[in-house]
Order: structure tokens, then sequence, then C-alpha cells
């Protein structure tokens, strides 16, 4: 399936690391028809709530009652994200947040560790350990928001926190357990950032991956020479991008840690054909035959094969994305059996599904 993406003026950091693993993920993220397939899943909402509440720890003040404002702050964060996810997966009823894998566990851990830091980090006696540095200046626009200046890098994003005490400003990353980010992507993450940075300040930064406990493991080898080559690297890589555009010719990187989580595997002809596409991404595709619409959710009937006999329904799907893509090809991955029957289907909150009208 081709990917008729927009042009590429500015990107942010994430997508500039994207482009540089798999250039033909991003022209599909770029690509309005397949943004259903961009996941959010529980495993991501519980990242996003245990990063927001880190950041939060930032402006902590000392003194104050540890107990009362993490029990508050981790509820303010998490009915933000069950509110979102509840949209996400409409028409389906969310799970509430008692139900979701691992999130008690994962609130002890995270009360646990920024208490520990807590203790130490308005001691007396840990004021100078730099390996324990509090967080300031957290989620900073780089560039910032008013830097007048022309031409501005093509590249833009928020860096976790900056601290401008010490000999250098240091960057850090945080790191809340996000499997997917690998210390490779994050060395890449930290340059684009300290590019940016020496960009803005005229100042060489260093930079570190802070962990909920507050340990720093520092990146030494990223050198202004190493960083400039980074951006130079991505910069290239969106002129490329922007040169294959008319015709979709996006290479596609199949391999393991780039294919593992993407949101276009089911899209993707490569990864359809390589040895990495296993039996557990069953691709259910067909052309859109009718939508049985019965009021908070419909019934697609998607016709699998040539003959009017070969086809098969899904149901639990939103009207308001389904009811005007009849003669539409759809493409769903990740449903669930209709108990007893081989030709019905149900969405699940893991079920992802789109329409394109190119046939
Ligand atoms: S499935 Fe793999 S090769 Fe295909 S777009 Fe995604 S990351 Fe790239």
């Amino acid at each position: 399936m081709r990917a008729n993406s927009r042009r590429i003026e500015k990107l942010s950091v994430s997508d500039a690391i994207r482009l540089q693993f798999c250039e033909r993920q991003v022209g599909f993220a770029r690509d309005g028809q397949f943004d259903s397939l961009k996941s959010s899943n529980l495993y991501t909402h519980l990242g996003d709530v245990i990063h927001q509440v880190v950041e939060d720890f930032a402006s902590f003040p000392a003194g104050g009652d540890f107990r009362s404002w993490f029990e508050s702050t981790w509820e303010m964060h998490l009915s933000a994200e069950y509110e979102k996810y509840s949209k996400s997966i409409f028409p389906l009823e969310p799970r509430r947040p008692e139900a979701w894998p691992n999130l008690t566990i994962k609130k002890v851990e995270l009360g646990r560790s920024l208490k520990r830091r807590l203790d130490w980090q308005f001691a007396p006696a840990a004021a100078d350990r730099v390996d324990r540095v509090p967080l300031e200046g957290v989620e900073v626009w780089l560039p910032s928001r008013n830097l007048d200046r022309e031409p501005l890098p093509l590249v833009y994003g928020r860096i976790d926190a900056i601290r401008h005490s010490g000999e250098k400003p240091l960057l850090v990353d945080l790191k809340t357990g996000d499997s997917s980010v690998t210390i490779e992507r994050t060395r890449m993450q930290l340059s684009l950032y300290s590019y940016l940075y020496e960009f803005e300040t005229g100042l060489e930064p260093v930079c570190a991956r802070q962990d909920v406990s507050g340990n720093l493991e520092w990146l030494t080898d990223l050198s202004s020479g190493s960083v400039h080559r980074t951006y130079e690297a991505v910069e290239k890589k969106i002129q490329e991008f922007n040169s294959k555009i008319a015709e979709s010719t996006f290479e596609a990187s199949v391999n393991e840690s780039n294919c593992t989580l993407c949101d276009y595997r089911v899209v993707c002809d490569d990864f359809k054909a390589s040895n990495l596409n296993s039996e557990s991404l069953e691709v259910i595709q067909g052309e859109v035959a009718r939508v049985i619409d019965s009021g908070r959710m419909c019934t697609l009937e998607l016709r699998i094969g040539e003959g009017r006999t070969d086809s098969v329904l899904i149901h639990g799907l939103d009207p308001s994305k389904w009811a005007e893509k009849v003669g539409f090809k759809a493409f769903f991955t990740g449903l669930s059996r209709s108990a007893g029957s081989e030709t019905e289907f149900r969405i699940n909150e893991f079920s992802r599904g789109i329409a394109v009208s190119a046939i």
C-alpha cells in the first residue's frame, strides 16, 4: 500500500528519529488516511501517567506533604489519560483504571522511588551529589517559542528537563520504562536537543538519562562534532524524503526493532512479505459491501474474495467512522472471532482498522 505523505517542512524530534530508522513509517504517519492505525494502548497511557507525575515532581516544595501530593497528582493524570483512552476506543466500553494491567504495582513503585528521591534531594549531605540532580526547567521547547531568528532548524521538540547549575547546562531525558526507547534512539534524541540548545544559546550542554529514582546515566560521547553530524544527517534525510513524495518510493527498513511496535504493519507490503510477519498479525482485508447501523455501533460486511459469498461480518464499529465507507478497501488487525463462527468478528481494544478509497 502506498503512502501519500505530506511534504516535510518541520519535523518533531521523535519523528526525525523515526525517519532515520524507517522512512516508510514516516510516510504512513504523514498520510491522514492511516491516522486510525496510530495506536494508543493501556501500556502507553500508563507510561504517560508516570511521565507526567515525574515531571510534576520537579516542582514539589520542600517540606510539602508528599503522600497527599502524590495521590492527588496521580489521580489527576490518571483521569486525564482515562478520558483520552475512552475516546480512542469508542464505541467500546473502556476498562476502568482498576483493571489496567500493572497499574497498582507501577503506582506503588513510582511512589516509593519518588519518596526515596525526596529524602536525598532535600538532605543537606546530598546537595552536591552530581549523579542525583533534581529536575529544573521541565518540558522545555527547543527552539524556544519566542526565538526570533531565521532560518530556524528543521526539527523542534520539548526536552524533558534542563538543569542550569554546574559547569555546563545538563539536558535530561526521563526514563520511565518504555521498552521501545533504546539507548540508540535516546542518543539520537539527546543529540538533536543538544544541537537545538547550542543553536539557541551558543552553549554546549552535557546530556544524561535519569530514572525515576533520580539516578543519572551520562551520555559522555555526545561531543559538539557528533551532535552536528547527527543534525546534518537528519537534514539530508528530510531532503531525500521530500524528493520521494511524488512517487511514494519511501524505503522500508524491515527489522525486528523497527517493526515490532510499528503501527503500520498491517498496510506495509514489505513487512507482510517478510519472515517477521508471524501468524499473530492476522490481517482481514477486503471491500466494504454494506454497513449495518444499529445505533451506537455498526456492523460491516466485508467482501474478502471475488465471489459474493466470500464475506465476513465485523461487529462493534463506530458508525460515524464507517457509515460512508461502502466500496472502500478496508484492513483490520487484532479482531476477536465471534464464538462458534468462522465469518464473524468483533473489535476489541487492541483492534485497528482503516478504510482507503484507492483499490
Ligand atoms: S512495518 Fe517495519 S518496514 Fe514497514 S513501515 Fe513499519 S517499521 Fe517500516
